[in-house]
């Protein structure tokens, strides 16, 4: 439902000046006479986005913020401060609320950002936690998922596939990478990886009014998403292109400035993998044959 949704929501709402940057992008913009202010939401579920019982409510803390700031670490934005709501199940709300709130805290501490509001209720469902993260914009510098060019190598930041085994709860945003690139390189546009590398690839390219082909020899594959393949190539691909939640980002980069920015992040951070091209659709490369390649990945009911 949610992409379809999303379009209906985003001809819906009203339009206003001071959204520079409205639904549909990993955050918004909202336009001030200082700096530009990015926010971003995300709810995690239990039964959906984790399991209680297995993560453990601190590290269901620490996912709640991380996946929001990937988001505005997608934007190029410099994090500011958080708001925390949770619905919390009846039996034993407190502690858990407790253990939830040290997750976050934890995580919060580690990129600076303030814990400035939230809410809590109690309900007979199950866990629900809901972040807001707002950041700002820094020296004008924002990267959208609607900026890619033809012809822009398509770069992932990090090895893919596999996070089911304990990356989805445990990544750490690209903060890292963003400080280092943000006024050195241009980056004409960026997405984080939360549903999958080929069906992220293929927002950002429709977003961006253009194609994306992948040389499925350079996508960069995690030991995880070998593991979960038992060592079969072909499976530990379709992990690494579908599995999602790796939270890497996808930058949209000219050719000209990748070996700055290895320079900048080092080889590690950067992998080639594809390029944005007129064509629309995803596709593989083989030798001079483009072939369809399915968007496959988590798809929001
Ligand atoms: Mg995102």
């Amino acid at each position: 439902m949610e992409q379809s949704f999303v379009a209906w929501a985003k001809m819906r709402a009203r339009r206003l000046p001071q959204v520079k940057l409205g639904i549909g992008d990993d955050a918004a913009i909202i336009a001030t006479n200082a700096s530009d202010i990015v926010v971003t939401t995300d709810s995690i579920m239990d039964g959906v986005h984790f399991r209680l019982q297995e993560a453990g409510p601190r590290r269901v803390g620490r996912k709640a913020v991380s996946v929001n700031l990937s988001d505005l670490a997608a934007m190029g934005a410099q994090p500011l401060a958080i708001f925390l709501s949770l619905c919390l199940p009846r039996n034993d709300a407190q502690t858990l609320a407790a253990e939830i709130y040290e997750g976050v805290c934890e995580q919060s501490e580690k990129f600076q950002v303030a814990l400035a509001g939230g809410d809590t209720n109690c309900w007979d469902g199950p866990l629900v936690v809901h972040v807001t993260a707002v950041g700002k914009v820094v020296d004008d510098v924002i990267w959208t998922r609607s900026g890619a060019k033809i012809g822009d190598a398509v770069i992932v930041t990090g090895a893919l596939g596999g996070s089911l085994l304990g990356k989805h709860l445990d990544f750490v945003p690209r903060f890292d990478l963003v400080e280092k690139i943000r006024t050195r390189v241009e980056i004409h546009g960026a997405m984080d990886i939360s549903d999958g590398l080929s069906i992220d690839l293929l927002r950002m390219a429709d977003a961006s009014g253009c194609g994306a082909v992948l040389d499925l020899t350079q996508v960069p594959i995690t030991p995880a998403a070998w593991k979960m393949a038992a060592g079969a190539s072909d499976q530990a691909l379709a992990h690494a292109l579908g599995d999602g939640e790796d939270f890497e980002l996808i930058l949209a980069v000219p050719a000209k400035e990748i070996d700055k920015l290895r320079g900048l992040i080092g080889m590690q951070n950067v992998h080639v993998v594809g390029e944005f091209i007129s064509r629309t659709g995803l596709w593989s490369r083989h030798g001079s044959q483009y072939r369809q390649l399915p968007a496959t990945g988590y798809v929001h009911q």
